[in-house]
């Protein structure tokens, strides 16, 4: 059933559990649900990037929240330890 050589890949957004086949679905996905992420700068340079260009971006640009993120949770913030 389906297409077995199409490899799914999780969200690059670790905490977040959608799969994903193709890019353009990723994308998709990325505008519909992640949004926020994204600065209005950002969000123009994506609008024109396709395929294997968006993915690439956007790993490099999740990789580089993640690396602020360590000093001021925003993507993946544990949730607060209490009593
Ligand atoms: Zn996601």
């Amino acid at each position: 059933m389906g297409d077995v050589h199409m490899l799914k890949h999780q969200c690059p957004l670790g905490f977040c559990p959608f799969m994903w086949a193709r890019p353009c679905k990723l994308k998709d996905h990325f505008m519909a649900d992640h949004v926020e992420i994204f600065s209005p700068e950002i969000l123009e340079a994506i609008k024109s990037l396709r395929g294997q260009d968006f993915i690439k971006f956007l790993v490099e640009y999740v990789r580089k929240l993640n690396v602020e993120a360590k000093s001021q949770p925003m993507v993946q913030a544990p949730p607060p330890f209490q009593f």
